[in-house]
Order: structure tokens, then sequence, then C-alpha cells
């Protein structure tokens, strides 16, 4: 397992806020997942990253260990095909799942092909758009719990899933390290077609010329986030490197060097705007480290 001390943690967080961490791990395999909390315990301070798009780095440097939860654990295959279920490792990224899918004529990732995301991360966020989360199509999942280091199966209806919510959010002492998908068996040209129309239409919403870390604030009942800053005309707004996008008023994104402050300070102003003007609490989706 690759451990640097003095990470930078700028290229693994899609705002690109620069920060650096004391050590960062980069676990291969379920024992160093094991020796990371048992050898390297030092204080309870371990962070993980998946793939970093969800995050708000608050700090310039982290004296705490992260462990990155990507590429150097990312395997996937087939569990059962008459069934369609596939197993993949926390790593595995949306895209390389969606691809592998379609690769193996397989429908009910279309919509995550364009949700930049781990797989893990997706469980723990119940990452979704358009009426689907991964919820839907999620079997079990297999963690670590650090609370007696052994490793736990859970299923889909004990995961406590709720909108951009999951049970491992209130219990960050488990680590997703497996999970199972359910999906249907689907003529790759539609499975494609349908990708692809997902992604173009979500393109033209959104700001992807910039580091941001998607919708910063959950969807609250009855009202939607971005029309309620349009009106606001709280779009441009810009502290430091940090602006809310003019494309789409949900998103916030770097327009150069913004730190976490920056970011944060743009949240408060529209929280309490929105207070203000709409009665609304608006609640942050993204995960304020
Ligand atoms: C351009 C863009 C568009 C987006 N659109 C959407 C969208 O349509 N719908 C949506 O739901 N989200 C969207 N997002 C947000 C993001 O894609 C999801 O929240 C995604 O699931 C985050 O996954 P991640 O692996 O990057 O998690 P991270 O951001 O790395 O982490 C998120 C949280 O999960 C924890 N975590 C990560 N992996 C593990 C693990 N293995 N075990 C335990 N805890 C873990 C982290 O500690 C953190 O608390 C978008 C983001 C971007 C940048």
């Amino acid at each position: 397992m690759k451990i640097i001390e003095n990470f930078d943690l700028t290229l693994f967080n899609s705002y690109k806020i620069t920060a650096f961490c004391k050590r960062a791990f980069f676990p291969e395999c379920i024992e160093d997942f094991k020796e990371i909390f048992s050898k390297y315990n030092f204080g309870d301070n371990k962070i993980i990253i998946g793939g970093g798009y969800n995050l708000i780095l608050s700090k310039d440097y982290y004296e705490n260990d992260f462990i990155l939860i990507g590429e150097s654990f990312a395997s996937l295959t087939i569990d059962d095909l008459s069934e369609g279920i596939i197993v993949g490792e926390a790593g595995v990224s949306t895209l390389k799942l969606s691809n592998f899918a379609l690769d193996n004529g397989l429908s009910g990732l279309e919509t995550f092909y364009d949700i930049p995301s781990s797989l893990g991360g997706a469980v723990v966020m119940n990452a979704g758009a358009s009426g689907e989360e991964i919820k839907d199509i999620l079997v079990k999942v297999e963690y670590l719990d650090r609370a007696d280091m052994k490793i736990k199966v859970i299923s889909k209806e004990d995961i406590g899933f709720k909108y951009r919510n999951s049970f491992f959010q209130s219990n960050t002492d488990k680590v997703v390290l497996k999970v199972w998908l359910q999906l249907e068996k689907g003529i790759p040209s539609k499975i494609l077609e349908k990708m692809e129309s997902i992604r173009a239409s979500r393109w033209a919403k959104q700001p992807r010329d910039f580091p941001n870390a998607g919708s910063v604030f959950k969807r609250p009942n009855g009202f939607y986030v971005g029309p309620m800053i349009d009106d606001l005309k709280l779009k441009g707004l810009t502290i430091g490197g940090a602006q809310i996008s003019e494309k789409h008023g949900g998103f916030i994104i770097n327009i150069g060097n913004a730190s976490g402050d920056d970011v944060l300070a743009i949240i408060s102003i529209v929280q309490k705007k929105v207070k203000d003007k709409f009665g609304v609490d608006l609640e942050v989706e993204q995960r304020i480290i």
C-alpha cells in the first residue's frame, strides 16, 4: 500500500481546493484497511475520500490521516450474469461502472454515467438524479466496522437510505468496501443512447467548465434551489476564488484558487438570504471536512 506524507489533496477534491494532509493512505485490499486502523491507529483521526466529488475542504492543512479509496481498490466483476448482479470494490468509479454494465448488456446504471463518484461514495451519499438513486439497484454492502474491526455485510433494507443520505453518514466508523448491484438485461444501443442523452442534458445546464462539487444544497420540500438563487439575484456572487455559477445558481464554482472558507462564506450568505425571503432552511448536501 502506498503511504505518502504531507500529501497535496488538490487533485483529490473536485473543487480543486488546495489543502495538505499529514499522511495519505492508498489501500489496495481489505488487509490494508485493517492495517490502517490497527497499526496506524494513533488517535481516531482518519478521514475517508472516495472520488472527492462532494467535499468542501475547509482547512489548508489537516493533522489527520486521509484514506483515499480510488483506483487502487477498484476491482469490478460479474457475480451472476443471469441475475444481472455485479460486484465492485468501493473505489471503482461510476464512469467505469456504467461502461462495464454497457459492455455486458446490463441496464440500470445509465444515470450514474454522469454522476461523478466512487461506488462507495455513491452508497454513502445515496447518489442519484431524475428520480433514480443508487439504493434502487443496490443489493448489499460489505463494510469494515471499526468498532470491532470485523468485516460485515448489510442488506439494502437495513441501510436506512433517504434522499442523499444513508446509515453510513451517521456511522462514520463503518467503511464501505464492496457493493453488490442488481441490473437488468438491456440492449446495448439503447443503454448507450440513454447514457449519452442524460449526459448531454446535464452538461447543457451545469457549469462543467469550472471545478465544482455538484449541487451545493439539498432540494428543500416544495422549492427549487436554483430559481430561489436566481430570484435573489445571487448568480455571479464572488468571494475570493469562489463564485455562484452564472449557468446554474445551485452550483458554486472555483474560478481561481478558491479556499474552503470562500465556498463556506458564499454558502452562509445564500442560506441567510433564502431564509429571509422564502423562510426556507437550506441544508448543505456537500460534506464539509
Ligand atoms: C459535476 C457534478 C455533478 C454532480 N451531480 C450529482 C447528481 O446528479 N446527483 C448526486 O447525488 N450527486 C451529484 N454530485 C455529487 C457527487 O457526485 C456524489 O455525491 C457522489 O456520490 C460523491 O461520491 P464520492 O466518491 O466522490 O464521495 P466523496 O466526495 O469522496 O465522499 C463523500 C462522503 O462519503 C464518505 N465516503 C466516501 N467513500 C467512502 C467509503 N468507501 N466508506 C465510507 N465513507 C466513504 C466521505 O468520507 C464523505 O463523507 C455531483 C458532483 C459533481 C462534481
